[in-house]
């Protein structure tokens, strides 16, 4: 993290797991387990069903709200989607795009992302952009090009004045779920490359503005030596997000002076 330039963002993805009755406890525990810190926001993109009732628990529990998808359309007859503008009105102020779940489960390409990231920024929402290589594609070299053409293709048609609203996580598919971390090395060496790539796009200035996180298998014990790396500026978790003790950890290692 480089705390001169950008805030540090630990966000969790709490994906298709807890029931919106669980999420009061969940937000006093942490309250409890974790200080306030200028520097790191703490973000928990919870499902759709649990969106209400979660706004109104973090708003005093110092944790931002974030939603796991939106759809690319602004409205209309769109059976079992919910817009930006739905989202924005229950006061969501993140979006998780292109989880490789969806792009693996749910036929996401880098056309519908590049699409979703624009209906999240017309409606004021901060798109957290996720990109990452399988394990074949790092071992055939081809990690650099792919993660290039992914962020080139979800940022195409955005504008200069807009990319400061963007977040980036690099999330190498083979790390997600899978307790196989990428080592603070290698999750440094693609984040120096998604900067570069910006910076190829919009300038030195702005790249230097954009949060770039690390997410796969982020945990209580690697967090520090990942977030203390220059280009790693917090992290999207997945499976310790759901357990408040290991969760506060991770708040507490970006939030150290
Ligand atoms: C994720 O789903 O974005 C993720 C990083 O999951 P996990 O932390 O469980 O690997």
């Amino acid at each position: 993290m480089n705390r001169k330039y950008r805030k540090v963002i630990i966000a969790g993805n709490w994906k298709m797991n807890t029931k919106p009755s669980d999420v009061k406890a969940f937000v006093e525990k942490i309250r409890d387990l974790t200080v306030r810190c200028k520097w790191c926001e703490t973000v928990i993109c919870a499902p759709f069903s649990h969106l209400t009732v979660a706004y109104r628990a973090f708003w005093n529990g110092r944790i931002s709200l974030g939603a796991q998808n939106l759809s690319q359309y602004a409205s209309g007859a769109y059976t079992g989607e919910v817009s930006g503008e739905m989202l924005r009105d229950l006061n969501v102020k993140y979006v998780i795009v292109g989880h490789s779940e969806r792009r693996q489960y749910f036929g996401e390409t880098d056309i519908t992302v590049n699409k979703k990231v624009h209906a999240a920024l017309d409606t004021d929402l901060r798109p957290i952009i996720c990109v990452g290589e399988t394990a074949e594609q790092r071992e055939m070299g081809l990690t650099e090009e792919l993660i290039s053409y992914q962020v080139r293709a979800a940022l195409a048609g955005v504008p200069e004045e807009r990319i400061r609203r963007v977040v980036i996580a690099y999330e190498p598919i083979w790390a997600i779920g899978t307790g196989n971390t990428a080592t603070a090395q290698q999750a440094q060496e693609v984040n120096r490359h998604i900067r570069a790539v910006i910076r190829g796009l919009y300038g030195a200035r702005l790249a230097r503005a954009v949060p770039i996180l690390y997410g796969g298998s982020m945990n209580e014990s690697n967090a520090e030596e990942l977030l203390a790396q220059p280009d790693i500026d917090g992290g999207l978790i997945g499976g310790a997000s759901l357990v408040p003790e290991k969760f506060s950890s991770i708040i507490m290692a970006a939030c150290q002076e």
